[in-house]
């Protein structure tokens, strides 16, 4: 069975001078500094009324106190609840009425649109007079851990249950496959609102007693000026694509770091060979959400295949799944399912929904891919963003990697709108670098893809809209563009 996060933090804190972080201001925290810092905020937590099982929503920027409230949650056997800093009061209005926090903790200038709130100020104050030792719930691995609210493009935003055990069970598979260690040191730069620094790297930094450099943001040159004292660094693939764009990245800048990863939205194969060009380094791409923790992982020895996101992780199924239900052989495309340790314990409050998502106990991802013979995925994108055109399906991830590779491209989003003759029609947002004319991107396309799949209109944009982790928005680009798209089978 796997251990308990408090465990681990109790691990290194039981190691003299383990290293924990180093934080934004450039103090260092040891292990055993965590373990009382997180005992005096779970002490203020008690103060504020939180017990456990309660839901403790935090919303504020990104700091290194968002993981001592974590952690301090976990003591207490508390629900985290963060909530990422650039949601609208009405948004936070809606976690706030669903998930009934005993306690919300936020930035100053939000204090008065959630209801009962104290700052993130206020609570370290009340944290620095609580004393640091505290007795840890006695929970276990089925105990729900946190709730992340899903990103919701569509409909109701739902609140993702993850237990004790999902979040260890990832923690230790991507320990072991990413060949975590003490002697690592992680490059913090990602938000913390998400699974993917706050689970992903967090976790993996604290269940291999390894040490992290924290930064409250994402800025390339202040990447590149701590890279020499990192050996991993997480990103989604923007921060790669912004990394590539300063000039002083190369092999010597990345000399020290072992391994680079990207996840969250699709990585281009454009980007991943550009970036094995200029530093030398193969970024290891891996696929996961926030119901399931990690699915999938290109290895650390081994092939490293650009346009997959590798083999299911240890102890983690993958299957493809056809209209039908039906389990598809290799390079079928159809929905991507998954069972595991890791997979989510439902949408909180929502049982009949919860119900509509699983399929014989299985997890229907709504993305949909195709595994090779080798057991490598490859994402074809959401579900309901497949284009049916004239009844034959387009996989958006497909055009989209066939235009990612023209030179003139800098990014695009593939989607299908309404036609008369064809039912959709495919049309391509694309950001081009100076001088690139849709037509000549259209011809270009004509030897890599079969007629059907070509967009029938390509829309030059001066970017695309992305939400803070690099993925691109295709209902908002729908919906900024309606009057464009109406054109697209003229
Ligand atoms: P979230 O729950 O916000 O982490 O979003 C999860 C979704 O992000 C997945 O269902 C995928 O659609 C997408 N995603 C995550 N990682 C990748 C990846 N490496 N390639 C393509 N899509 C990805």
């Amino acid at each position: 069975m796997s251990v308990d996060v408090i465990a681990k933090l109790r691990q290194g804190a039981a190691r003299a001078g383990r290293i924990w972080m180093r934080a934004s201001d450039g103090r260092v925290v040891s292990y055993a500094d965590l373990l009382a810092e997180t005992g005096r905020f779970a002490n203020a937590l008690v103060g504020f009324g939180v017990g456990r099982g309660d839901r403790v929503l935090v919303q504020v920027e990104k700091c290194e106190a968002v993981l001592t409230l974590y952690l301090a949650c976990m003591r207490l056997g508390a629900v985290f609840l963060p909530v990422n800093p650039g949601y609208t009061a009405a948004e936070t209005a809606h976690f706030v009425s669903d998930a009934e926090p005993v306690l919300a903790i936020v930035e100053a200038a939000r204090q008065t649109s959630v209801a009962g709130a104290v700052t993130l100020g206020e609570f370290v104050a009340q944290a620095a007079a609580a004393l640091p030792e505290f007795g840890d719930a006695a929970t276990g691995p089925d105990d729900l851990a946190a709730i992340l609210y899903t990103s919701g493009t569509t409909g109701r935003s739902k609140g993702v249950m993850l237990s004790r055990g999902n979040l260890a069970s990832n923690a230790e598979a991507l320990v072991a496959l990413w060949r975590f260690t003490e002697a690592d040191v992680l490059l913090h730069a990602l938000p913390v609102f998400h699974t993917h620094g706050l689970f992903v790297a967090t976790n993996c930094v604290l269940y291999s007693g390894a040490s992290m450099v924290f930064q409250r943001g994402f800025v390339p040159g202040a990447v590149l000026a701590a890279l020499p004292d990192a050996s991993v660094f997480m990103g989604v693939p923007t921060f790669y694509a912004r990394l590539l764009a300063e000039p002083q990245l190369s092999p010597a800048a990345v000399a020290g770091v072992r391994l680079f990863i990207s996840g969250s939205a699709p990585l281009s194969p454009a980007t991943h060979a550009e970036w094995a060009e200029r530093t030398g380094q193969v970024i290891l791409e891996r696929y996961g959400m926030t119901e399931t923790g990690m699915i999938t992982s290109n290895p650390c020895e081994g092939a490293r295949k650009a346009g997959t996101v590798g083999l299911p992780l240890p102890g983690v199924a993958v299957r493809i799944a056809g209209a039908g239900g039906e389990v598809l052989g290799p390079d079928e495309a159809g929905a991507i399912e998954v069972k595991g340790p890791n997979v989510f314990q439902g949408y909180w409050r929502m049982p009949v929904e919860t119900a509509r998502e699983f399929r014989e106990g299985w997890f229907v991802t709504g993305d949909l891919g195709a595994m090779d013979a080798g057991g490598y995925l490859r994402i074809l994108g959401r579900a309901k963003d497949l284009i049916i055109t004239g009844g034959l399906n387009v996989y958006p991830a497909e055009v989209e990697v066939a235009l990612d590779a023209l030179p003139g491209v800098v990014a695009s989003a593939v989607i299908g709108v309404p036609h008369a003759d064809f039912g959709e029609a495919v049309v391509a947002c694309v950001v081009v670098r100076p001088g690139t004319e849709p037509e000549a991107l259209r011809a270009a396309l004509r030897d890599r893809l079969a007629a059907f799949k070509i967009p029938k209109r390509i829309v030059v944009l001066p970017d695309l809209p992305r939400n803070a982790m690099g993925k691109v928005q295709k209902a908002d680009l729908r919906r900024s563009n309606a009057e464009l798209f109406s054109r697209a089978g003229e």
